[in-house]
């Protein structure tokens, strides 16, 4: 089996889903929608402290297509990666009897993005296939919802504009699936733009689209398939631990922390481990605003420089990282044609961000491959395009 994920293309995965909503429902869909999953190049852990976030969408993408239907009811078929189909079907929301969460699972994510469709929607048939991993941290998640959005917008005519979008789609995630997300996801994958990054204002919510023209880099993604199953603790206590910080400097939030201010804590005779917490965010606030600001100029290799950091950063101060992130990122510094690399996403398991020249990226594979204690699986790809209705 490949340990390479090739993103199949919009073309072949709507050919698929055309044929099965053919074969399953007996006639021809009205409408067809792509959303991409999702990687965060940097601005890790400070997404709660109201810092900034600077995503990419990938080329990877959920597909939907769909048509109304006159009975009333909400019938789905989603084709797996794994190539297992999975169904379901629900009577569509009315004033006496809205939807509610329940099973099975999977069916939440649509379920909460149908319940939240302004003006609402009655019954439609639906076909959804995806070259997204699922639960690999590239967000899956958003792409089935903002998906499932927009080809609703298709099939009733109605739309609303991409920030609205995004929040009705991330109130779908915190209501149905009871995932308590933040905005990143949907909002790249909503606004994602070919050849940029979105450097997202977790304070004012506002976004701008960074162009970043690799040239002859690639982005490539590195999956330790570890996931290490923890409290549940981790997350809220590092919370805790920086908004401890910004209390004490009478802040609402780190954002508006200055390096000078971790003299201040010191003098306080603050925790050591809140301490360290609070100079990875200020530090981190700092590096994402420098990579968006430099990826202006093409400079890749500050911008690798600034994702070491990072990186060294979240293993250290924050402590989020694991033996299996950190082994993935020592492998990869320092190889031919590496610009940079440093852990994605919340941390103790999960991918890694590389920049690295697209004519060394077999070679990459191949080093980390046999020196990599785990099994570890590729995406390679450059920012590609957010959500789109797709001619029928
Ligand atoms: P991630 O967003 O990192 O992929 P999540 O746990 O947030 O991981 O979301 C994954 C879940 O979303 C899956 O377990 C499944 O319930 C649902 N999901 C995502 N994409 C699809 C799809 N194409 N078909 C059915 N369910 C999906
Ligand atoms: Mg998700």
């Amino acid at each position: 089996m490949s340990n390479e994920a090739i993103a199949k293309g919009e073309a072949v995965l709507l050919k698929q889903a055309r044929d099965k909503f053919a074969a399953t429902f007996g006639r021809q869909p009205t409408a067809a929608a792509c959303a991409p999953g999702r990687v965060n190049l940097i601005g890790e852990h400070i997404d709660y402290c109201e810092g900034f976030v600077l995503p990419v969408a990938l080329p990877f993408v959920t597909l939907i297509v769909g048509g109304l239907n006159s009975t009333g009811e909400c019938r789905l078929v989603s084709i797996l990666g794994t190539g297992e189909e999975v169904t379901t079907s629900f009577p569509a929301p009315t004033a006496s009897a809205p939807l509610k969460p329940g099973p099975p699972a999977w069916a939440n994510y649509v379920k909460g993005v149908v319940a939240n469709f302004p003006g609402g929607v009655g019954g439609f048939d639906a076909v959804i296939v995806s070259d997204v991993p699922m639960g690999a941290g590239l967000s899956s998640s958003a792409a089935i919802e903002v998906a499932t959005f927009t080809l609703l917008e298709g099939l009733t005519g109605r739309s609303v504009g991409p920030v609205e979008k995004a929040k009705l789609c991330q109130k779908a995630e915190h209501e149905f699936p009871g995932m308590p997300c933040g905005i990143m996801d949907q909002y790249i994958v909503t606004m994602g733009k070919k050849d940029h990054a979105l450097l997202i204002d977790c304070r004012s919510l506002e976004s701008q689209q960074i162009p970043m023209q690799l040239g002859d880099l690639v982005v490539l993604v590195t999956n330790s398939n570890v996931k290490h199953q923890l409290t549940g603790s981790e997350y809220p206590t590092r919370r805790a631990q920086c908004q401890e910080a910004a209390d004490r400097l009478k802040l609402p939030s780190l954002r508006g922390a200055k390096i000078e201010d971790l003299e201040k804590l010191k003098q306080q005779k603050c925790d050591e481990v809140v301490l360290k917490r609070a100079k990875h965010v200020i530090e981190e606030i700092s590096r994402t605003e420098e990579v968006a600001r430099v990826m202006k100029n093409k400079d890749f290799k500050r911008v690798g420089e600034l994702f070491y950091q990072s990186h060294e950063s979240l293993s250290k101060l924050m402590e989020v990282s694991c033996p299996e992130l950190d082994q993935i990122v020592n492998i990869i510094r320092g190889a031919p044609g590496v610009y940079g690399a440093r852990m994605t996403g919340g941390g103790f398991g999960g991918c890694v961000v590389t920049l690295v020249k697209k004519s060394e990226v077999e070679n990459l594979k191949k080093k980390i491959v046999s020196e990599y204690k785990g099994t570890p699986t590729f995406f390679v790809s450059q920012p590609s395009d957010g959500v789109r209705l797709l001619k029928l």
